[in-house]
């Protein structure tokens, strides 16, 4: 690293140590020409993910709405808010970790389904009926057949 005091392209880390969660490195460094102690953060670069819709189009990733989306299904549900937090911070490291720049919806909708389904069983088939766009109310009731046949 640069010093920002002489210019002196060489130093040493006196001290580091990660802060926010681990999120962030912290490091001390020490200017090994002039002496300047200076700071320096690294920290992993975060990159925007893309959702390929099912209509071909694009649009950027976004927790706010894929909460909304969640929320919108749990509506009046015994669904808290830090479970729902936690529900879509699941969901979000998942395809974060599965995917690098683009996420089929599909993949978003079958994850969301796959956590409501063990969380809330009617916030389950009401973000189903929209995320799967039943053709008719048999295939709805079908559904819904399944989820009472196996228990
Ligand atoms: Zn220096």
């Amino acid at each position: 690293m640069r010093c920002p005091k002489c210019a002196h392209d060489d130093d040493k880390v006196i001290d580091s140590r990660s802060i926010r969660n681990g999120d962030v490195i912290r490091r001390r460094r020490v200017c090994s020409k002039c002496g300047h102690r200076f700071t320096t953060y690294e920290e992993v670069v975060k990159t925007v993910l893309t959702v390929l819709k099912r209509d071909g189009r694009h649009e950027d990733f976004s927790r706010a709405k894929l909460r909304a989306a969640v929320c919108h299904a749990a509506v009046k549900r015994p669904i808290s808010d830090p479970q729902m937090d936690i529900l879509v911070d699941e969901i979000v490291h998942e395809i974060e970790t599965e995917y690098e720049r683009e996420v089929p919806s599909t993949v978003i909708g079958r994850k969301v389904m796959d956590k409501l389904e063990k969380l809330d069983e009617v916030a389950f088939l009401r973000f189903a009926s929209v995320y799967r766009r039943f053709r008719d109310a048999s295939q709805f009731l079908s559904e819904i057949e399944n989820l009472i046949g196996r228990q």
